[in-house]
């Protein structure tokens, strides 16, 4: 007998599923292997604790950003906006192990410093594969998760288990859009009994992400090209090199972007988000006038909340972070991008669904793009 539960039937058997790990630790039913998340048993249950936090069900996403973030704050294109600034680590040590400018790393690890935040939830993977959800104490273990993999890991089940094992009280967390999106599902709506203790949650750093790929697609591909115990990072310069670009002690290996495209998954071309909205910052790869050469040794930051601000400041005053302003129009190829990403996400959910399925509670955001 096929389960009846809606985290089932309207989002994994969809192809929906972004494989955050937000449905995973809160009930035995639900688990993840290599990217997948899998139903362990059929449930008949209609609801349950599994689907409230994920973020392909639907949600009121205005709703839920009026609740964190001022309503004058929020621009149609990218959401929550306090300001854009290009940074990187001041620490070159952190520069070494960064997917960019390690802006994240750096913003971590003084979160943690100044009491932000007394732990963070993390991804750390090995040049990129393998990727798999930690909880970071110390600087060390968040430099450990320095560089991006685009392999999907189910992250935010470590969240769960962080949150409710009950030990640290201002968690951070850092994560794709969809991720973050989860994360704020849980601070608005914690479990009744609250035994998820989603109040724990301090801080969430967001990702841009324009995609991720398929698990064993990736390792294959990068296996084919480079030897696992050498690969140190991997990253997908701007559009026009049209390439994966891989790295090996000395070596780095160009992969045409036609042989990682199939490797896409389902779920990311159905996502409306580029620029991680849910978050106090959201950090991704810089774009300047330099070029690729020098932007890929920094990020882009735009500030979304109060909080984030408070940290951007203290990073300039203790010299934690370099500063560069925003090259002329730099927000608005930003919005323009961002506003691409919907266009593309809203087609892809009308073709799977037929309809607005899951951002159906948000249609008004989406009428206009
Ligand atoms: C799947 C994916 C797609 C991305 N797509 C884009 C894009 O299209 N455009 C763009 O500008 N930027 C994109 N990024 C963001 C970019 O790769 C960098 O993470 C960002 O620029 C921050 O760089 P940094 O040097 O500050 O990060 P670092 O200081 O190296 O820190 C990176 C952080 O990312 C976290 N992390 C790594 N992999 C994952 C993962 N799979 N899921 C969740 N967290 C993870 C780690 O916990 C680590 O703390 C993407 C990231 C991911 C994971
Ligand atoms: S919570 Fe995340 S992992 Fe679970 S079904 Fe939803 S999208 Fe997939
Ligand atoms: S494209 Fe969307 S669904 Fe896919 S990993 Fe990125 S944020 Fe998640």
């Amino acid at each position: 007998m096929l389960s009846t539960i809606a985290l089932d039937t309207q989002v994994l058997r969809p192809g929906l599923c972004t494989g955050c790990g937000a449905c995973q630790g809160l009930c035995p039913y639900w688990s993840s292997v290599e990217g997948r998340t899998v139903l362990l048993f059929d449930c008949e249950r209609l609801d349950g604790r599994c689907q409230r936090f994920c973020p392909r069900m639907p949600t009121d996403l205005d709703a839920l950003r009026r609740k964190f973030f001022p309503a004058e704050t929020i621009l149609p294109e990218i959401g929550p906006y306090r300001g854009l600034c290009l940074t990187r680590a001041a620490d070159p040590a952190v520069r070494a192990r960064a997917q960019h400018g390690g802006t994240v790393t750096a913003l971590v690890e003084l979160a943690m410093k100044e009491g932000f935040i007394d732990a963070a939830v993390l991804t750390r993977s090995h040049g990129g594969l393998d990727p798999e959800g930690v909880l970071a104490a110390t600087p060390e273990e968040v430099r450990q998760c320095g560089g991006s993999s685009f392999q999907i890991p189910p992250t935010l089940a470590e969240l769960n288990r962080a949150l409710k094992e009950d030990r640290y009280h201002k968690i951070g967390v850092v994560g794709t859009p969809c991720k973050t999106l989860a994360v704020y599902k849980m601070m608005a709506n914690p479990l009744p009994d609250n035994d998820n203790h989603a109040g724990n949650i301090g801080m969430v750093f967001g990702l841009f992400c324009g995609w991720g790929l398929d698990w064993e697609g990736l390792r294959d591909l990068a296996l084919s090209h480079c030897s696992q115990n050498m690969l140190s990072h991997m990253d997908i310069p701007p559009s026009k090199f049209h390439s994966l670009e891989l790295t090996e002690y000395r070596r780095s290996v160009s992969v045409d972007l036609d042989e990682v495209l199939p490797l896409v998954r389902p779920a990311c071309r159905a996502c409306t988000d580029m620029t991680a909205e849910f978050a106090d910052l959201s950090v991704g790869g810089a774009r300047s006038v330099d070029g690729w050469d020098v932007d890929k040794g920094w990020n882009q930051v735009i500030v979304r909340s109060e909080k984030g601000e408070a940290l951007l400041k203290l990073a300039r005053e203790q010299g934690v972070l370099e500063f560069r302003d925003p090259m002329e129009g730099g927000l608005e190829k930003l919005k323009k991008a961002s506003l691409g990403k919907k266009r593309t996400g809203v087609k892809a959910v009308r073709d799977l669904t037929g309809g607005l399925g899951y951002l159906e509670p948000s249609a008004a955001l989406f009428e206009d793009l």
